[in-house]
């Protein structure tokens, strides 16, 4: 199973704390996780092994939404920051959108990404 996991930057203290909770259940199963660029940084520096793509605003989202629609992604969680503004706000809303089509898990807040994780 590959779990996509972005931050906004707003959220990423939140993110990490989240990750560092659950970084043994991450680290047991045969999980794979892929990132946007920052939030990849912080996720190998809180000691998961993660495939890290472009940063949100460079692209990253969109790297995943394309990998998403390839079959390569089996649930995303978007730690999003529902009170910033993001110049990628269009590839945000696409991601959101192609996981709708696909019908992939989307955790967009950290009390539905504990349910999530639960399920693993
Ligand atoms: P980042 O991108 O992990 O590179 O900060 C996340 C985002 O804002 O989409």
């Amino acid at each position: 199973m590959t779990i996509a996991i972005i931050a906004h930057d707003g959220k990423k203290a939140e993110m990490v704390a989240f990750i560092k909770d659950h970084a043994e259940l991450l680290k047991s199963r045969s999980i794979e996780l892929v990132a946007t660029g920052t939030t990849g940084s912080h996720l190998e520096r809180a000691g998961l092994e993660v495939t890290r793509f472009e940063s949100g605003p460079m692209g990253g989202d969109a790297q995943i939404a394309s990998r998403l629609v390839e079959g390569k992604v089996d649930m995303v969680i978007f730690f999003r920051d529902p009170l910033g503004k993001h110049p990628h706000e269009v590839d945000v809303n696409m991601l959101m959108r192609l996981c709708d089509v696909h019908n992939i898990p989307l955790a967009t807040n950290q009390a539905a990404a504990m349910r999530f994780v639960q399920t693993l």
